[in-house]
């Protein structure tokens, strides 16, 4: 597999789960629990990976609130499309390279 091949499948994989966790999110938000934490899968580029990350519903909004960011389990991030840009309780934040890693995510990005 070519490096633009496995960026590329890395950056669908992570997609794929922010679109699940914005669905988690909003169903958060009509239970009406959006002062609590919430349940999100992990975020990273590894499609086996099913790890479960409690994060403050607040915080996740900030998080997502940057089309590059993501929420991934610690030691989860893949150094080659990304970097960890924060810690977080039990998590840390990774923003996607810029280039190819950060246009697909803008572009897979499920509020653009
Ligand atoms: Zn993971």
């Amino acid at each position: 597999m070519s490096d633009d091949e496995r960026a590329r499948r890395v950056g669908l994989n992570e997609a794929i789960f922010r679109q699940v966790n914005e669905q988690i999110r909003d169903l958060n938000r009509d239970f009406g629990t959006e002062e609590g934490t919430m349940a999100v899968i992990c975020e990273c580029g590894n499609s086996d990976c099913t790890e479960r990350l409690e994060v403050l519903v607040q915080e996740y909004e900030r998080i997502r609130g940057d089309a590059r960011h993501y929420v991934i389990a610690k030691g989860h991030e893949i150094p080659s499309v990304e970097t960890v840009v924060e810690q977080g309780e039990g998590y840390d934040v990774v923003q996607k390279d810029e280039g190819e890693p950060a246009e697909l995510s803008r572009e897979l990005n499920p509020r653009s």
